[in-house]
């Protein structure tokens, strides 16, 4: 289905939405003239087993070997890897009249309860996926996207849809919820039977996608 404001992707099962190429969302606007906009592409996403098992699927293990589990900026967990955000200079700048620096403010936050969301915020402000091309948009291939990058719509988007187009979003959302988390926790909890985890046994997870 497609309208002004939303595209469904059947094939990959992806959310867009042509409103994105000038992101109206007032949370995703940069605070710097030298900051690129990139609309929510500030966020980390979280490959959780689903995405592994597609790109393993789908013949792209060496690509996640070398650009996902290996990458630098990653953190792997025991079941998920984040894929770390690219920092923008001036994060780590004060900027005038301002003490310090956005870095230090987040230093200064985030051990706190009552003031770790704003750390957050304070992060993301500067941060900007690892895929995210200038121009272009997401360029991680969309069937490696993860599920939360698939299905994502901010509040500006929704309020301009009516309540057929806002029906559609919710199912739309939910088929691609309820097709990743599922698989994401019954292969965990078998992999956690096995003794298995991607820090120690990335290959002989690989292994394991590819003859399910
Ligand atoms: S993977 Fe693509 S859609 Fe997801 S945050 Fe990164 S650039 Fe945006």
């Amino acid at each position: 289905m497609t309208n002004q404001q939303l595209v469904w992707e059947e094939e990959t099962k992806q959310l867009l939405s042509p409103v994105c190429r000038q992101c109206p969302e007032p949370h995703f606007q940069p605070r710097a003239g030298e900051l690129p906009r990139i609309g929510c592409c500030a966020y980390e996403p979280v490959f959780t087993l689903y995405e592994i098992y597609r790109m393993v699927k789908e013949g792209a293990a060496e690509f996640f070997l070398n650009s996902i589990y290996r990458h630098p900026k990653n953190t792997v967990y025991d079941y998920e890897i984040i894929a770390g955000a690219y920092l923008h200079p001036l994060f780590y700048k004060k900027l005038p009249g301002e003490d310090i620096s956005p870095f230090q403010r987040y230093e200064e936050w985030k051990g706190q309860a009552g003031t770790a969301y704003k750390a957050v915020d304070e992060r993301l402000a500067y941060a900007m996926c690892q895929f995210f091309v200038d121009g272009k948009g997401c360029g991680l291939d969309p069937r490696f996207k993860t599920s939360i990058c698939r299905s994502f719509i901010c509040e500006s988007v929704e309020q301009r849809l009516s309540g057929e187009e806002r029906k559609k979003l919710a199912e739309w959302q939910r088929s691609i919820r309820e097709e990743a988390e599922p698989f994401h926790r019954k292969h965990k909890a078998i992999l956690q039977e096995k003794g298995m985890s991607l820090p120690e046994n990335v290959h002989g997870i690989i292994e394991y996608f590819m003859y399910l």
